[in-house]
């Protein structure tokens, strides 16, 4: 079991069971809470202790959420680099066509960014391209666009930055990226940026950014 609870679920979980059963009361004497199924407060992965699969699974999640997913592939894969940030960090363009091996680095960085960001695991994610922020083999940011065709704008439909990471200028970097490459001719003005954030801080940026439509929460 790795799914990730559907939030509503949450709290009950990291609370006893409300049915109490006398096989229950068995299993606590001695085994606490080996095959019990917990929620990490940190990631969010609901998980079942004492499995080992489920333990590997919940610590390389938990791993990503707080240092950024493994993304040395994308690190080494000269071709789909955009632009340098600083002298550590690199965007990378991952398109929906790319690679499999390429694609997959992108599911984990959009699982950790959705987590972070307190938005459900977005499935639509896989056609949009990615443009990621990537420095010593971890993915720190991650900016999803898709073009939209009807209003002739660009569509930034997430933008994440690792929290340890922010104030850098990491989420200009990204969006700079998304405009250059989809330009026709020279990069797409910031104006014609259309934008929806679930958070303030992702509605503050793209308005001091310069984007045209930005659609924030209520
Ligand atoms: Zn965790």
């Amino acid at each position: 079991m790795t799914a990730t609870a559907p939030k509503r679920q949450r709290k009950s979980y990291s609370k006893t069971p409300s049915k109490k059963r006398a096989t229950q009361t068995v299993l606590d004497l001695g085994q606490k809470t080996l095959g019990r199924r917990a929620e990490c407060t940190i990631c969010g992965l609901l998980y079942v202790v004492g499995d080992a699969a489920d333990e590997a699974a919940h610590a390389r999640r938990c791993d990503a959420y707080r240092r950024g997913a493994r993304a040395a592939r994308l690190e080494c894969a000269d071709a789909r680099k955009v632009a340098d940030v600083g002298e550590t960090a690199r965007v990378v363009e991952v398109r929906p066509t790319d690679a499999r091996s390429l694609r997959a680095v992108v599911v984990e960085v959009r699982r950790t960014a959705a987590r972070d960001l307190g938005a459900p695991p977005d499935e639509e994610g896989e056609r949009h391209t990615a443009y990621v922020a990537v420095e010593r083999g971890r993915a720190v940011g991650l900016c999803l666009v898709e073009p939209i065709p009807t209003t002739n704008t660009l569509g930034v439909t997430a933008l994440w930055v690792l929290a340890s990471q922010r104030r850098r200028g990491l989420g200009a970097a990204l969006v700079d990226a998304a405009r250059q490459r989809f330009a026709l001719a020279g990069p797409v003005p910031r104006a014609d940026i259309s934008t929806t954030h679930r958070t303030r801080d992702g509605a503050a940026f793209f308005e001091a950014y310069g984007a045209g439509r930005v659609y924030a929460p209520r």
